[in-house]
Formats: structure tokens, sequence, C-alpha cells
């Protein structure tokens, strides 16, 4: 079996790679056990020191990188160098954090015994990561993963293989530095290898990716109760209030919900209006969002590409006609253009009601559902209406309403004035059903380890 590689601007077929036979995992699972032993006997700082290595590697690497992200993803290819730009910001971040959240902590000091809380490695992790950021998303999973002290099995998405493995072979030029041989071992494939991964004696599963593979995952992993953190799908709602920066709102709803084309966890994916300002605010977002530019292959700097591929688009396809058939009303975009490529047109869409999949389920694609709501009452409640819970947005200038909304929106990230995105160093997950446990921060570190109370009775 094999993975296709295809060029997201044409359609057509970079490369076939050769997938990771199911047979071998035992065995690259063993490899990886060994590894570990010389891996987690090293010093913090020292591991550290290697890994930072791949700083300059990223660096000299940048340009072929983000070639190659722009043309298996999509993405323009300026977006595509932020992206490695912010993925050496992530190794910044783990570099400086994870010494101070693995250091052990006395927690009691008496005259007969000592509380110490100790912080281990789980031993071997599987990253599973997807195709929407594919050098950013698998950085931050493993990092924290290797810093720790623990060894790691990388399946990158089967949309993304030539991504993962250009980061690969990157991480592989550690070895000279000290990284030991399996401490990262590459697996090709898509879902059932992944399953077969997940299905190994491993310890910990950390997983990104939609809520149904979340599920699957989550079932496989029981049989052998492994650790996981899951970071899943959203559909994240933002709250118009009527006495909002009208211009500045639309400008940041528009962006918030066509980043990427759409294809982000965090995109906004329906937006609640204050009836009052419904109009105006509906006019100004048509206006913006007839201002997005798209990359066709030859513009760097565009706000948007394609879809990924034929089956994304198929979703967003399904998504606007079922909303179409329900009396959904598109002022902008709602059809598949022709020609090559997986495009999708900007879309926004009135007459909308939680009938309908645009409201309800991830579309992951560039379309902005307005709804009219009477109170702000029936603005929470149906953002909160929601099996996801990833990130929700507040628009007001009111300080004082918004902290109160903050509290009462039920998500892993709450923003006012912005749309929700992660910030590095901030805790990152789902609420509800997007996610369970936390990126980033002691804790979000603390799950790719072992927490051990020692008891020492001084005699
Ligand atoms: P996906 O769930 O189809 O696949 C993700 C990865 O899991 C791929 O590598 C895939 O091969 C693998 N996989 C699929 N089924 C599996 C199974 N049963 N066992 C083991 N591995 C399995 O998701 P996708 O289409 O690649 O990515 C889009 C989804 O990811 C969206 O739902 C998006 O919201 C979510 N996402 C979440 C975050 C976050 O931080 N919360 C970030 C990025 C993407």
């Amino acid at each position: 079996m094999a993975v296709i590689s295809i060029n997201s601007f044409t359609g057509k077929v970079i490369e076939e790679i050769p997938e990771t036979q199911v047979s071998l995992l035992p065995s690259l699972v063993q490899n990886a056990r060994s590894a570990s032993v010389q891996w987690k006997a090293l010093e913090v700082g020292k591991r550290v020191g290697i890994v930072n290595k791949l700083i300059p590697l990223l660096e000299q690497n940048k340009e072929s990188l983000a070639k190659i992200v722009h043309e298996e993803m999509g993405k323009p290819f300026n977006q595509a160098l932020t992206e490695v730009d912010r993925a050496i910001e992530v190794i910044q971040y783990f570099a400086e954090t994870v010494p101070k959240a693995v250091e052990e902590e006395v927690i009691s000091n008496t005259e007969k015994e000592t509380n110490i809380l100790t912080v281990d490695p789980l031993g071997v992790v599987a990253c599973i990561t997807p195709w929407n950021a594919p050098v950013q998303t698998p950085i931050v999973s493993i990092l924290p993963a290797l810093l720790t002290g623990n060894t790691v099995l990388f399946k990158p998405s089967e949309h993304t293989t030539l991504t993962g493995i250009a980061l690969f072979r990157l991480f592989e030029q550690l070895h000279k530095e000290g990284l030991p041989k399996n401490a990262l071992q590459l697996v090709i494939g898509g879902k059932d290898v992944g399953k077969a991964l997940v299905n190994q004696n491993i310890d910990h599963v950390c997983f990104t990716g939609s809520l149904r593979a979340g599920k699957q995952i989550m079932k496989d992993s029981s049989e052998q109760l492994h650790r996981i953190t899951f970071e899943l799908g959203g559909k994240d709602p933002a709250i118009v209030l009527k006495d909002c920066d009208l211009d500045a709102t639309a400008v940041g709803i528009v962006k918030g919900a066509t980043r990427n084309t759409g294809q982000v966890c965090c995109g906004v994916e329906r937006v609640y209006i204050e009836k009052d300002i419904f109009d105006a605010f509906t006019q100004k977002v048509v206006e913006h969002a007839q201002n997005v530019s798209v990359d066709e292959g030859n513009n760097p700097e565009a706000d948007i590409g394609p879809l990924v591929r034929e089956f994304q688009r198929k979703m967003v396809e399904d998504h606007v006609a079922d909303a179409k058939e329900k009396g959904a009303r598109f002022l902008v975009g709602g059809e598949t253009p022709h020609g090559p490529g997986y495009f999708y047109p900007v879309s926004v869409v009135t007459n909308v009601n939680h009938s309908m999949k645009l409201m309800t389920e991830e579309t992951f694609g560039p379309i902005i559902p307005l709804m009219a709501v009477d109170t702000i009452e029936q603005a929470l409640e149906y953002a909160n209406n929601s099996n996801y819970g990833l990130t929700a947005s507040v628009w007001t200038k009111n300080a004082s309403l918004a902290a109160d909304l903050a509290g009462k929106l039920v998500a892993g990230t709450v923003t006012i004035n912005r749309y929700g995105s992660s910030k590095i160093g901030c805790p990152w997950g789902g609420a509800k059903q997007s996610g369970i446990g936390r990126l980033y921060t002691k804790e979000g570190i603390r799950e790719f380890c072992n927490i051990k109370h020692v008891w020492v009775n001084k005699v």
C-alpha cells in the first residue's frame, strides 16, 4: 500500500510513498523502548541542547519545507514560511519551559519524613497529526514528548506525508548531536496504519485530528489504558454585540473564518449578531469577504489557497447544499468553481439556523454563516449549544459584559475582540468533545510524564 501526495492547486500526483508495514510496528516500538534507556538517562538540559539544534536546521531549510507545505497542503507560500517560523518559536518555548516543568518538588519535609514529587517520562509516545498545520502541529506534540525523555513514533497525516518526511529528515540530523537512533521514528500511512499504531504496546497517544478519529482512538486505547492527549475539532462561535467596533469586528470575523482557507480547528464557524446591527454588520462582512485574495499557484502573498483535497471540498459542498435546501441565502460564494485544484470561494451566508449542518457540524471551509439574535442570552445559549468547545469569541467594547460572557462560554479558550487561536505558552485544548488534556504550560508538559510520589521515612 502507498499514500499519495497530491498538489492541492492542480490535483496532480506529486509522489506515491510506500506505507509502513503494520507487521513492522512491534519492532519499531521495541526500537523506541531500547532508545529510551539512553535518552531518558540524559539530563534534561542535555536533551534540550540536542533538540535545540533543530532551530538552525529549520532556518536553513525553511524555504524548501515551506514549498512542500504550499504544494501538498495548499497554503499560500508566505503563510507556509510563517508556519515554519512559528514552529521555531514553539521549540524555543519548550526548550525554556520543559526543564522547569520536570523539576522535582519537595511537597513536605519534616523531622520524620520527606514527600517528593518527581516527574518521569512515560516511555513510548505516538504522535499522530493532521494535515492543516503539517509543520507546527507535529512540533507542538513531538517536542514536549521528546524533551521530557520519552521516545516517539510520529505518524503525519497521509495527505501531508512529504512534509512529515522532510521534517523527520531534519530530526535525523540530530543523531550526530546525540539524539539516540530510534528516539524518533517515522510511521507512514493513513488511518488504518494509525489505528494499528494505537494498538501497539505504547504508553501515550498524543492525537490531533477529528472527533470521529478521536472516539475510535479512545476505544482502542482503552485496551491498554494508554494515556491520551486529544486535540480535536471545533465549531467555534463568535458573539457580536451591538456596541462592537463594526469595521474591526468584520475584518476579524472574515479573517478568523477564512485563514488557512477555513481549515483551522479554531476557525470562526458560526456568528451570532445582535439584531440591531445585523444588516450593517452583514454588509461590512460582505465587503471584506469580497476582498480576500486567492493564491491560484502564483501569488505567495495571498490570503487563502485551495482546500487540501477533494474529500474536504465535498464536505463543504455537502454543508452548503444542506443549508440551501433549508432556506439559507448566500450573499457571496456558495458555488464550486470549475477548473483544476480544490478551490472553494469565501462565502457569506444568512438565513441560517441550527437545523443546518453549517451551524452544527465542523465545516472546515471558508464559509461565514451569520445569524441574528434577539438578546445576548440567546446568543450565549446558541454558542454553547454544541458538542464542541474549542474556542469562542466575543466582540464588544463593554469589558465587564465581555468578562461575564467569557465566564459563561464553555470552551478551552475564549477571546475578546479577536478570533481564537493557540498562543505559545498559554494552555491549549478543548472543552467538551473538542479535546482531552492541554498542550503548553507545566500541566500540558506533564501530560507526557508519570508524576511520582517518593515518600521517605527518615530512620
Ligand atoms: P483525521 O482525524 O482524519 O486524521 C488525523 C490523523 O489521525 C491522521 O494522521 C490520520 O491518518 C490519523 N487517523 C485517522 N483515524 C485514525 C484512527 N482510527 N486511529 C489512529 N489514527 C487515525 O483529521 P484530519 O482530517 O487530518 O484533520 C482535521 C481535523 O483535525 C479537524 O477536525 C480539526 O479541527 C482537527 N484539528 C484540531 C487541532 C487542535 O489543536 N484542536 C489542530 C489541528 C486540527
